[in-house]
């Protein structure tokens, strides 16, 4: 329990259940005190979402997918709110088509929504928020990636390519909305076993390879990218702007 986000409301979109990585960033963002609202993509993750949160939560369908859906959500959360102090996008998606064998396996509409919900839908949301005036000074966008966008990983494919995006996409965002005092960055997280992980082909590879590269040989956990997610909407974070900060226990050193 702390303070560090005492009478910040922060909005998160991502969770699915409670093996989610959004679900850690809420625990420990929800521990330091911040006031939280939650997005969900569809009416059947609502029911795993409301499971976690229970009835009195706030929460908001968002298709990230659609900017109907996103500009209706966010004028709902506006109307509620008035303002955010931070949002944690930790959303991605490919077809599962797309995450096994070789990338010359890519299609054109595969690539295309991969890229389109896993990396254009930050920009979607951030420019969504900006128009609405959604968000306070200070305020700060989380999103998290992996380091399959610098690094060829078995597997991971047009994911990797649509991550390399985000990761720009977080850079350039963070130059446009740093102007009003928002701050963008990304985690990089290690692998974790969630729903996202179990649509790429040999994920229990992936996972265990994972797990033996970190210092200790246990994997990291969704409370330990929770921690960094609460500092990065934290005022302790002002002078971190467009940045990718590894959560991942050093396996990317290995
Ligand atoms: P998860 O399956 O728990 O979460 C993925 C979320 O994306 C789900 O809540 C899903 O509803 C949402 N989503 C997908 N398409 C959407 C759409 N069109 N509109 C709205 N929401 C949509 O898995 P996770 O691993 O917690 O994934 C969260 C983020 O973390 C993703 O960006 C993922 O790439 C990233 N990440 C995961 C790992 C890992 O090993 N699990 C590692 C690094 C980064």
């Amino acid at each position: 329990m702390g303070d560090l986000l005492a009478n910040k409301t922060i909005l998160v979109m991502g969770v699915a259940n409670r093996r989610s990585i959004a679900w850690g960033c809420a625990q420990i963002m929800q521990e330091q005190g911040a006031n939280l609202i939650y997005t969900y993509q569809n009416e059947r993750l609502k029911k795993g979402l409301l499971k976690l949160v229970g009835d009195e939560a706030s929460l908001f369908e968002c298709d990230v997918a659609d900017d109907n859906s996103i500009a209706q959500a966010f004028s709902e959360i506006k109307a509620r709110y008035g303002k955010l102090d931070g949002i944690v996008h930790a959303i991605a998606y490919a077809p599962k088509a797309e995450l096994e064998g070789e990338i010359t396996n890519a299609t054109r509409a595969g690539f295309q929504t991969a890229l389109d919900v896993s990396a254009y839908s930050l920009i979607a949301v951030s420019k969504a928020a900006m128009e609405l005036a959604l968000l306070n000074d200070l305020a700060s966008l989380v999103t998290l990636t992996y380091m399959g966008s610098t690094r060829a990983i078995p597997n991971y494919n047009t994911m990797g390519i649509a991550k390399a995006a985000l990761e720009s996409s977080v850079r350039y965002l963070a130059r446009d909305l740093g102007k009003f005092g928002i701050r963008v960055n990304a985690i990089s997280a290690g692998a974790i076993k969630t729903l996202a992980v179990t649509g790429i082909k040999g994920h229990s590879d992936l996972l265990e390879i994972s797990k033996q590269r970190t210092v200790d040989q246990a994997a990291v956990t969704i409370r330990e990218v929770g921690g960094t997610c609460a500092f990065l909407m934290s005022d302790l974070a002002t002078g971190v702007v467009g940045d990718v900060i590894y959560v991942d226990k050093g396996v990317h050193l290995i």
